[in-house]
């Protein structure tokens, strides 16, 4: 574990990864590869969570390459939320994903999950509503809007303050990461130094596209249990797509 970066030397380092010659998209499509290679005689619904799973790691293989290179560690702590109490935009496509990995969880924990997630839409309904009224397209300032009103993420779990998703955690929560001394992130709502490694979703969302497209050369539109394009193309917040997934697969 190295030491905590101060700000000027984490300035430095990003200057460092700027610099950097690298081709991010080659890895993200070796994935890609490696999943169609392996995907004869799958399940479809198999082929995307593994896609899906694997292609979300790729950003966190990505991100510690750099932190190698340039020698620098994560200050980040287990235990520490504070990140979980952004705003987490995704697409329906990643929520529905979302939901097909938990359905293919081990009984307990995927029951554990379950109850998480419908018991968090049940007893944070108004803050859902809350979350409703802040508009992250027009609205500069969604971000502390969100943060300010200290709603936890729905996956969450407060007990043991852990992701009950984290091999699935969405790319916000990947690409936030805290080099400098952790108080910063209880100091304030926005802290400036975290870095964001953010650039790095779009060589996930072609390495997903690669994959549909492939899939969609052999089975009908149907069997893929979302719409394409148009569920890869609508984002909301992520409570508000659980929120309306589950309502709808109650219906
Ligand atoms: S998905 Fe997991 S890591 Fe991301 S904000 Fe929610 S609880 Fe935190």
């Amino acid at each position: 574990m190295k030491n905590a970066l101060s700000y000027g030397e984490l300035r430095s380092k990003v200057e460092e990864i700027n610099k950097r010659q690298y081709d991010y998209e080659p890895p993200f499509l070796d994935v890609v590869d490696q999943i169609l290679d392996d995907s004869e005689g799958k399940h479809v619904k198999n082929v995307l969570v593994e896609a899906f799973e694997k292609l979300l790691s790729q950003v966190n293989v990505e991100i510690d390459k750099i932190e190698n290179e340039i020698n620098i560690s994560s200050s980040c702590k287990s235990g520490c939320t504070h990140c979980c109490f952004f705003p987490v935009i995704m697409t329906r496509l990643e929520a529905k994903l979302m939901i097909l990995y938990i359905n293919q969880l081990p009984e307990e924990r995927k029951q554990k999950v379950i109850e998480q997630v419908s018991s968090y839409v049940e007893n944070y309904s108004s803050e859902i509503n809350d979350i409703k009224q802040i508009n992250f397209k027009e609205d500069d300032s969604f971000k502390l809007k969100y943060k300010k009103l200290g709603i936890p993420c729905v996956f969450l779990d407060q007990q043991t303050k852990r992701c009950t998703v984290y091999e699935i955690r969405p790319i916000p929560c990947r690409t936030y990461v805290n080099y400098v001394d952790v108080s910063v992130c209880s100091n304030e709502h926005l802290p400036k130094e975290p870095l964001n490694f953010e650039f790095m979703q779009r060589f996930y969302i072609q390495g997903m596209d690669e994959v549909i497209q492939e899939i969609l050369e052999v089975v009908e539109a149907r069997s893929l249990g979302f719409s394409y394009p148009s569920d890869a193309e609508e984002v909301n917040y992520l409570p508000i797509l659980l929120q309306e997934e589950l309502e709808a697969n109650l219906k």
